[in-house]
């Protein structure tokens, strides 16, 4: 099922974390409401400034998965908040900075903007989420 122009509820919540385990990830229908709002506010507005593909590499993770995977408790991507994304047209850093410069320019609002791991020139992947009471265009740059 589609949720915007370029992305699908089906690569919101597809994880072979999940398939290799038998952890059923379906959302249920308020997951599936965030992971619209995920896909509408946030992912193809990056999308649409990128101009070329992003993989979606996690969104929604039901509790099991999210266990599975080591994630945080309070995890955005528990409630189909957050989506962890990656590309292959530029490299991530690029990507990274695109997002930081439609944080700034007002033409996204998100919860959190976070540089996952990697090193200084290049994040193994980038998180994005929506934005909550207590989260707003927080940016943070994580390393191992
Ligand atoms: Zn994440």
């Amino acid at each position: 099922m589609k949720l915007s122009e370029n992305f699908t509820l089906e690569e919101l919540y597809a994880s072979s974390t999940a398939a290799r385990k038998g952890i059923d990830n379906y959302p249920s229908p308020i997951v599936q409401q965030n992971l619209q709002m995920l896909a509408k506010k946030v992912l193809q507005p990056i999308r649409n400034a990128y101009g070329h593909p992003i993989k979606v590499t996690s969104g929604y993770r039901c509790a099991a998965l999210n266990k599975a995977v080591n994630g945080s408790k309070t995890s955005q991507h528990l409630t189909g908040c957050a989506a962890d994304i990656k590309c292959t047209h530029t490299s991530k850093a690029y990507l990274f900075r695109l997002i930081l410069r439609l944080i700034r320019e007002k033409k996204i609002v998100v919860g959190q903007l976070i540089w996952e791991y990697g090193n200084v020139d290049e994040p193994s992947w980038i998180h994005v989420s929506l934005p909550m009471a207590t989260k707003k265009n927080q940016v943070l740059y994580l390393y191992k």
